[in-house]
């Protein structure tokens, strides 16, 4: 039994729509655009369906018109965001209709990328995936937060996924949509977990070599059930699991890496290296802003920030690549 949630005076109902002015944060060429808001999950260790209200989703028409308004104003990359991106249209329209979005989307003139975070895995539809597989403009990029493998942490985290149904998935996406690359997170050290727990997680990130994972440690978020469970981990054994999953996951991120040397990928580039003059860094379209890599290459030509164009990867580290552009 946890603790009681914290409970509100009145429910968040608010979700923005077309109409309200857009600032943007981020670079001209990269809009992030919400889907819906709040959350229906109950994943023991986070306070965000107390705080965020009941999952609501925009109706298609208005994230339409709101991704024509960006595009019109010079955006080419739009990031799908939700705390549960694989819901969206289910309060709306009685099922999954990420795909029937996504579809519309698809066809919007100019829009260059379209990139989908914060998928839940157990509410991919076969439509779904297709949809990603054959839209050219979908990056095939799958942000897929997993957070363990063990069932049984999984089952105490509140999340009604297991191991295999999450092996399936992969196996499912990766068969399907030819070179996707997945992305997800772990947490480690959630009450509970023992050695033999952590050790299931390192062996399932081996065998399913995500393309990139990020670690992190557990830590007590106040009003929620994981935080008063009484087995909580020492900071210390916390600490030690993220280093050895982090370091694993390193070397699985380097082999990804190495295999895209000789591959031309589709880069947007975001800036001319500081003091020279055709070096530049930008971000293949398998790469979300701030949590993934970088591409650096040299340009025989100018390029401006925003472009898209073609590179050549001739060199691999553990998070970025080299490469030249290609001709
Ligand atoms: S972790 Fe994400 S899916 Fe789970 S309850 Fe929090 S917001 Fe919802």
């Amino acid at each position: 039994m946890g603790q009681e949630r914290i409970s509100h005076i009145s429910e968040p109902q608010f979700i923005y729509n077309e109409h309200l002015p857009r600032l943007l944060s981020t670079p001209h060429y990269t809009a992030y655009v919400k889907v819906a808001e709040g959350c229906d999950n109950r994943c023991a260790y986070c306070a965000i369906p107390d705080i965020r209200g009941k999952f609501r989703s925009r109706p298609i028409e208005s994230i339409e018109v709101e991704v024509k308004n960006l595009v019109a104003k010079g955006v080419k990359e739009v990031i799908l965001i939700a705390q549960d991106t694989t819901r969206y249209g289910l309060d709306l329209y009685g099922k999954y209709s990420l795909d029937i979005l996504l579809n519309r989307l698809g066809k919007v003139t100019g829009l260059r990328w379209i990139r989908i975070m914060y998928c839940y895995p157990n509410r991919f539809t076969n439509e779904l995936i297709d949809i990603i597989a054959e839209t050219p403009t979908i990056c095939k990029y799958i942000d897929l937060p997993i957070q363990h493998a063990s069932d049984k942490i999984l089952s105490a985290m509140g999340r009604p996924v297991n191991q295999e149904q999450i092996r399936s998935l992969v196996k499912d996406l990766r068969k399907k949509i030819p070179g996707v690359v997945l992305r997800t997170s772990f947490i480690v050290g959630f009450p509970g977990e023992s050695e033999n727990d952590f050790q299931e997680l390192l062996a399932f990130m081996k065998e399913m070599k995500f393309d990139r994972a990020g670690v992190f440690t557990y830590s007590q978020e106040e009003g929620t059930p994981a935080a008063t469970m009484t087995d909580q981990i020492s900071d210390d054994v916390k600490q030690e699991r993220y280093h050895r999953a982090m370091s694993l996951q390193k070397d699985i991120a380097l082999a990804h890496n190495q295999a895209r040397i000789g591959q031309v990928l589709e880069v947007l580039v975001e800036e001319l290296v500081e003091g020279s003059r055709n070096i530049y860094i930008g971000r293949s379209s398998l790469d979300a802003p701030e949590i993934d890599g970088t591409v650096e290459f040299s340009s025989p030509r100018e390029l401006s920030v925003g472009d898209i164009v073609k590179v050549t990867i001739n060199r691999a580290l553990e998070y970025d690549l080299m490469g030249e552009l290609a001709q």
